[in-house]
């Protein structure tokens, strides 16, 4: 593969292999710890990158050492023929890993042709098992379709299906055991993510996160004590426990109690073309106009490594004084 010089470390030592990127803004649900329930504004949708000029940027990122891409949103399915990308990316030489972060809502129509396209690992967000409070966190009744999709998905095969759970205090406590025996029946790893700053009406409170101890504490009497598993990526944002029976493990998102800042090898495109170094950035790099105009690769290079250069410590929400992002959580790209 033509490499590009020196790999992407940042200010703090960090290489960088990871890239999110966004193929969307819009959702076909409105979980309440992300979106508004009404008049959401979305980009119009002449400002979305197509798909080659996504296939181009992950090329050129490909050159300076990513070797990771997920595809996120907003919710990636409602893009038309998103196995059209996916096998696009796939062939990209020296991208090793492509794996997708939805909501399963339409996940039963295409799981097989995702599969078959190259994409190898799942992500399927799903906070409950219960449909009126289903309903209750995403303002849509779609529970049925997403279980026929985690459905499909087992049956196409993927090497991993994982699911991610928001875990927000008043509202999750109840879902965390039958998440865990679901998980453990179909070996699905459930991940408990603690809730952030990202939700675009304001509800972020610190009282509001259900902490990864909390939830730790309510599987041990369950289950009996969970137990640290050993951690085969230790620049993987998840920290794994496994159930003292030895059937299936857990994983943890723990970015307010645990932050992993440290370790971040990540990178995110939006949806619009814009690179954020960090979910919780202030500031963010304009790539859209280079990727539609005139500039050749090397621009874009240097604008992708001037956002490495420039990357913070990490996020400071454990700080009196912590400012959100401007955009939501569904306009990054989680
Ligand atoms: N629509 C897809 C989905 O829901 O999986 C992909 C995009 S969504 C923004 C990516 C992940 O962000 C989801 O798994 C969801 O659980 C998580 N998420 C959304 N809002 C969050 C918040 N405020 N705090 C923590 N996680 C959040
Ligand atoms: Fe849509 Fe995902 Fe946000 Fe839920 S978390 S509203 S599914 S983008």
């Amino acid at each position: 593969m033509e490499s590009h010089g020196t790999p992407l470390i940042d200010g703090f030592g960090r290489l960088h292999n990871n890239l999110r990127v966004s193929v969307t803004d819009r959702c076909n649900i409105r979980c309440l710890y992300c979106m508004p329930e009404k008049n959401v504004e979305f980009v119009p949708r002449a400002e979305i990158l197509s798909f080659e000029e996504i296939e181009r940027f992950v090329r050129i990122a490909a050159g300076l050492g990513v070797t990771k891409v997920r595809i996120t949103g907003g919710e990636p399915l409602v893009r038309r023929d998103l196995d059209r990308l996916v096998r696009g990316l796939a062939s990209i030489e020296g991208i090793r890993e492509i794996a997708l972060t939805t909501n399963g809502v339409l996940l039963a129509e295409q799981a097989e042709a995702l599969r078959r396209a190259g994409l190898r690992r799942l992500n399927v967000h799903l906070d409950t098992l219960d449909r009126a409070k289903f309903v209750e966190l995403t303002r849509r009744d779609e529970l049925p379709r997403v279980l026929a999709g985690l459905e499909a998905a087992e049956r196409a095969g993927f090497e991993s299906i994982k699911i991610n759970a928001v875990a927000v205090r008043g509202l999750f406590e109840t879902d965390i055991v039958p998440l865990a025996r679901f998980g453990r029946e179909h070996g699905f790893q459930i991940r408990y993510i603690e809730f952030m700053p990202l939700d675009a009406q304001g509800l972020w409170d610190r009282s509001r996160v259900l902490l990864m101890e909390d939830i730790l504490r309510v599987l041990g009497e369950e289950f009996g004590p969970l137990e640290p598993a050993p951690d085969p990526d230790p620049r993987a944002p998840a920290l794994e426990y496994r159930f003292p029976d030895g059937r299936g493990s857990v994983g943890f998102i723990a970015s307010v109690s645990r932050p992993f800042c440290l370790n971040c090898n990540r990178i995110r495109l939006t949806a619009d073309g814009h690179l954020r170094y960090c979910l919780f950035a202030l500031e963010e790099t304009e790539v859209k106009s280079l990727l539609r105009g005139s500039a050749g690769d090397a621009e874009i290079r240097e604008r992708i490594r001037r956002t490495v250069a420039a990357k913070w410590l990490g996020h400071e929400i454990q700080q009196a004084g912590f400012v959100p992002p401007p955009r939501p959580m569904y306009a990054i790209g989680g």
